[in-house]
C-alpha cells in the first residue's frame, strides 16, 4: 500500500497558514489582531510573511500559537512592464537551532533576468536551512516556463485568497500538473496571503506533524500534509491498481493524473465521502480534489506512483 504522508497519522492534524501579511509590511491587520484571528479560526501554527522582514516573535503570546520562522521575498523580472515578478515565501528553522537570521532582519528586492538568475536568490535561503514556497505564480504572471527550471521549492501555490478575491486568479493549482508531468517532486499549497483582513483564514494547509517548529517543517518538507478552502481529507492511499480518497460530505471528487482518465464523481446532495479509481500502470502520479456544496475545495498533495 502507498498511503498520502498526511495521512498515516493520528487525527486531527495540525491547522496552519503559511502566507499572510500584517501592518509589519502592507497588511492592514497588526499582528496581533491576525493571530488573535487565526486563534479564533483554530489555527495551531502559522508564519507572519512580510515583505522581506523577518520574524520569528509570536505577538499574541496568550493564543500559543505556533510561529514559523520567515517571510516573503520577491524580485522583478527585467524588461518588463507592469507585474512579471518572483515572489517566494521562505521558513526557517527557530532562531539559535541553524537559522542564521535575526529578528526585523531586512532583505533586499531587486530584479532578475529571468529564473536561472532567480534560483541564487532560492540557493541562499536553501543554504540556511530554509524551506521556499513558490508564490502565486498566475497573479506574478509567470507560466510554468517561467518557473519550471526552479529547483528546491519544497512546494508552489495552488490557491491564493488574496488573489482569488481580488483578481479571480491562482484559484485552482495552475501550472501544478505541468510540473508534475514533468517529474517534479513538488507539492501544493492553500495559503491566504492575507492583506486585507477578510483575506484571512480563507484556505490552510493540515499538517501530519507533532506541534512543534522542526516537525510541522519536516512534514511539510516531506509532503505529508493537505490543502483546504473548507473540506477535510481523512484518507488518500493507493493499494494493487486502484487509489481511495475518503473525505468529510463533498458534492465532487476529482482524481488528477496529467493525464487521462481523470474520473469525477458528482453529488447534488453533497454528500459524497469516498471515490475509488482503479488507475492504468502508466500514471506518474495521482492528487485529488474535493470541492463541498458551497464550491470550497480541497487539494490532496500527490501520490508518486514510480519510483
Ligand atoms: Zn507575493
Ligand atoms: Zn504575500
Amino acid at each position: 500500500m502507498l498511503r498520502q504522508p498526511a495521512f498515516t497519522g493520528a487525527r486531527p492534524l495540525l491547522k496552519g497558514a503559511l502566507h499572510c501579511h500584517t501592518t509589519r509590511s502592507d497588511g492592514k491587520g497588526t499582528p496581533q489582531e491576525v493571530i488573535r484571528l487565526h486563534k479564533q479560526q483554530g489555527y495551531d501554527f502559522m508564519a507572519l510573511t512580510d515583505h522581506r522582514l523577518y520574524n520569528y516573535e509570536n505577538f499574541a503570546p496568550e493564543t500559543g500559537m505556533i510561529i514559523l520562522p520567515g517571510m516573503e521575498i520577491d524580485r522583478g523580472i527585467r524588461g518588463f512592464e507592469g507585474v512579471h515578478c518572483f515572489h517566494t515565501v521562505v521558513l526557517g528553522r527557530p532562531q539559535g537551532e541553524g537559522n542564521p537570521f535575526s529578528q526585523d532582519q531586512t532583505f533586499e528586492t531587486g530584479q532578475v533576468d529571468g529564473q536561472q538568475d532567480f534560483q541564487a536568490v532560492l540557493d541562499a535561503f536553501h543554504q540556511a536551512n530554509h524551506l521556499t514556497l513558490y508564490c502565486h505564480p498566475e497573479w506574478s504572471n509567470t507560466p510554468a516556463r517561467e518557473f519550471d527550471q526552479l529547483r528546491g521549492n519544497f512546494a508552489m501555490e495552488i490557491w491564493n485568497s488574496g488573489c482569488v478575491v481580488e483578481n479571480g486568479l491562482d484559484t485552482n493549482a495552475a501550472y501544478w500538473d505541468e510540473l508534475l508531468m514533468q517529474g517534479q517532486r513538488i507539492y501544493g499549497c492553500a495559503t491566504d496571503d492575507g492583506h486585507a483582513m477578510d483575506h484571512h483564514c480563507m484556505g490552510w494547509v493540515r499538517v501530519n506533524a507533532a506541534p512543534d517548529v522542526p516537525s510541522i517543517l519536516a512534514a511539510l518538507e516531506g509532503g505529508a500534509f493537505y490543502s483546504s478552502c473548507g473540506p477535510e481529507i481523512y484518507d488518500f492511499y493507493a493499494e494493487n491498481g486502484k487509489a481511495v480518497v475518503e473525505c468529510s460530505p463533498c458534492a465532487e471528487i476529482n482524481f488528477r493524473c496529467g493525464q487521462y482518465p481523470c474520473p469525477r464523481t458528482v453529488s447534488s446532495a453533497g454528500d459524497l465521502t469516498r471515490m475509488e479509481f482503479e488507475y492504468p500502470p502508466y500514471l506518474r502520479y495521482l492528487r485529488v480534489t474535493v470541492s463541498d456544496a458551497q464550491g470550497r475545495r480541497a487539494w490532496s498533495n500527490p501520490l508518486f506512483l514510480q519510483p
